[in-house]
């Protein structure tokens, strides 16, 4: 057996499309487009990619998007400045704070930036007011990623209600907003974390496993279900030669693109596990899409919000 592959780029496109009408409603109801606004501090690599590509996606969807820079060396209160400056700006409707943070800033820099960002900018559904929505099943803001993946499982004809989820990661970006949003689909859901006694064993009671844990190939074929649905969300860079040759063939797609660039991102969930998984997440072009194309529907959920709540003041 060889897995269904859920392609999360068309996906992605097709939410983008459902977005798409949205703006337009919202530019001519508003006369302005919604505003987003993504906030970089310093110039990580990979934090620069992130953000072009969510500046491009925005703009393709007829967003309006800019980068608000900050260099690596500003302090947390230059950041906070920023962020009460975007909470009080008519034409911003989202704020997004690319993590990570400079760690000169302090281990809980994240926590209070995101704090600071007004709950109905929070985009990234990460404000504890959002949180606590979510936990009462009343977010109109949701963590991107999780509520990508729930439209892809939708998106591809997969039950959730009834069905044994098990999520392997406890972050509040991702494990955690995963899990409730399971939950509140009707799934019976356990959470793992590095604690977990047996991850296998208990993996493999998945109807829904999904694989959040940033650890390279880590999710192996015995921990999986024959039939069931594998949403592979880690990514993780590796330069590793030899952990590369073992999982890709010579001459297969990922082995030639790791030849190239002398890198390569690997999900959580090991090659081998297509064949025993019913459906499953590629990496790259599953979970990735997914999310650019949820904050761009937060994005416009936060300008129609807002937008109706102004008009009715
Ligand atoms: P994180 O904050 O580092 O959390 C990782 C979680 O995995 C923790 O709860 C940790 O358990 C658990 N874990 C680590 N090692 C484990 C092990 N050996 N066995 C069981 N559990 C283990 O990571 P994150 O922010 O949630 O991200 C997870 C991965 O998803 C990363 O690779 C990240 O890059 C990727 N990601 C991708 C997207 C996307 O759009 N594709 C978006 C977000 C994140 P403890 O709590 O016990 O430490």
């Amino acid at each position: 057996m060889s897995a269904r592959i859920l392609d999360g780029v068309a996906v992605g496109q097709a939410i983008r499309a459902d977005v798409r009408p949205l703006v337009d409603a919202f530019t001519r109801d508003a006369g302005r487009p919604p505003g987003l606004a993504l906030v970089l501090v310093g110039n990580d690599p990979a934090s620069e990619l992130y953000v072009g590509s969510k500046l491009k996606s925005a703009g393709e969807s007829g967003l309006r998007a800019d980068i608000e820079r900050l260099p690596a060396s500003a302090s947390l209160d230059e950041l906070l400045a920023l962020v009460e400056r975007l909470n009080r700006s008519e034409a911003c409707d989202a704020i997004l704070v690319q993590s990570p943070l400079p760690a000169s800033m302090g281990a809980e820099a994240e926590r209070h930036v995101f704090d600071a960002i007004a709950p109905d900018k929070d985009v990234d559904g990460f404000h504890p007011v959002n949180v606590g929505r979510l936990v009462q099943g009343r977010a109109d803001l949701v963590a991107c990623t999780p509520s990508g993946i729930i439209e892809l499982l939708d998106r591809s004809g997969i039950q959730i209600a009834g069905a044994r989820a098990v999520v392997i990661g406890r972050s509040d970006i991702v494990g955690k907003p995963m899990a409730l949003l399971l939950l509140h689909r009707h799934a019976t859901v356990t959470v793992c974390h590095s604690r977990t006694r047996d991850l296998p064993s208990v993996a493999r009671e998945a109807d829904i496993l999904v694989a959040a844990l940033g650890r390279a190939a880590f999710v192996t074929a015995d921990f999986v279900k024959p039939g069931a649905t594998v949403i592979d969300v880690g990514t993780t860079r590796v330069e590793d030669r030899a952990l590369v040759e073992r999982l890709f063939p010579e001459g297969s797609k990922r082995r030639t693109a790791f030849e190239r660039r002398g890198t390569l991102v690997l999900g959580d969930v090991h090659p081998d596990v297509e064949a025993v998984a019913g459906a499953l997440t590629p990496v790259p072009g599953g979970v990735g899409p997914l999310t650019i194309a949820m904050l761009l529907k937060n994005t416009v959920s936060a300008a129609r919000s807002r937008f109706e709540r102004n008009r009715r003041l």
